[in-house]
């Protein structure tokens, strides 16, 4: 089978690998799409050291499922189910401690991250059959490679405590960013605002019916104001030392801040702006398996707006351009999926 493997920082290759075996308890899933994330992009240039040279990452994925382990009947899974699979795996040991915060197992192996696995920029991937998601019916199976990031998008919201009647702002509109818009909107929330500095994804968003702000044409707050002030909750989906400052800025007095982006690894921020003022600062990583399996809900709820978050698919013999021009700054509005077994045609 074909997989994409991460030859140097700044350089993948597509490799020629045996189809792995489903042992017990495992599905074989036949890959039809997986994204680039943006852990994915930082990992292959090496910037957040979270990625091993020798390994073939891919977390957001789709497919549909192609085989058993020996004597396997797993509940509700059938060949040829289209699937999504959660990449948070736990220790058997694991499972019922850190049952619906699956997340806190310090033993949990997340696929795509850990170098040991063989994950899902490849044609076939071994999961346990736990961690598999049927799609809902008529979903199209590409939008099973977006519940990922929108179990991303709405754990952080739901770390937020986001209820339904805030305005919340998101500083940050890139998939992450575009993935807790859908989460917010799905949620009812009406009053939603993005910070942006890429004008494409800035007409994206408003095709999404947020208002969208420039962060670099001038003072975000001021910007806030003119849209009724500061915000209830504000989602960092940046995480530097300048979304954080904009977040507090921009988020009441006894407001909350989730950050959930993982854009540098250490930041400078006003402690004052978090004592004096009683915001509460809130971190949020992946998921529970419960937060996953809503998220596929909301996607399946949500197709236009999921249609609309995909802005190309490619073959994996394009996956090492799209990564470095990615890594370079390519302005794609939305995700950009790679095709092992595409399910339908694009023309995007
Ligand atoms: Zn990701």
């Amino acid at each position: 089978m074909r997989t994409l493997v991460l030859e140097e920082f700044g350089r993948m290759a597509l490799a020629d690998h045996p189809v792995p075996d489903a042992a017990i308890g495992e599905v074989l899933i036949r890959v039809a799409y997986t994204g680039i994330c943006g852990s994915d992009i930082h990992g292959y240039t090496g910037h957040n050291g979270r990625r091993a040279l020798g390994q073939v990452m891919g977390h957001e994925s789709s497919g549909t499922i192609e085989g058993f382990g020996p004597g396997d009947h797993p509940r509700g899974l059938a060949l040829g189910d289209a699937v999504t699979f959660n990449p948070v795996v736990l220790p058997l040991e694991d499972r019922l401690e850190f049952a619906d915060r699956e997340q806190h197992s310090p033993r949990k192996s997340v696929i795509g991250v850990d170098p040991t696995r063989h994950a899902s920029f490849a044609d076939y991937i071994v999961v346990p059959a736990v961690n598999v998601l049927r799609l809902a019916d008529g979903m199209p199976v590409e939008h099973g490679a977006l519940v990922e990031p929108t179990a991303v998008a709405l754990h952080a919201i739901r770390r937020a405590g986001v209820t339904g009647r805030e305005r919340v702002l998101v500083v940050g509109g890139g998939p992450i960013g575009q993935s807790v818009v859908l989460a917010l909107q799905a949620l009812g929330v009406a009053q939603v605002f993005v910070s942006e500095i890429s004008p494409v994804r800035r007409t994206l968003l408003e095709e999404m019916g947020t208002t969208v702000i420039d962060p670099s044409a001038g003072d975000l707050l001021v910007a806030l104001g003119r849209h009724g002030g500061p915000v209830d909750i504000t989602i960092d989906a940046v995480g530097s030392t300048r979304s954080l400052a904009d977040a507090l800025a921009c988020t009441v007095l006894g407001g909350t801040i989730c950050l959930v982006g993982m854009g540098e690894p250490q930041v400078r921020l006003d402690a004052f702006a978090i004592s004096t003022a009683e915001r509460t600062l809130v971190g949020s990583f992946t998921y529970s398996a419960r937060d996953f399996a809503d998220a596929a809900a909301l996607v399946a709820d949500n197709p236009l707006t999921a249609d609309a978050l995909i802005s190309r698919v490619i073959g994996p013999e394009s996956a090492d351009e799209a990564f470095t021009n990615l890594a370079n700054g390519d302005d794609i509005p939305g995700k950009v999926l790679v095709a092992f077994a595409p399910t339908a045609e694009f023309a995007r």
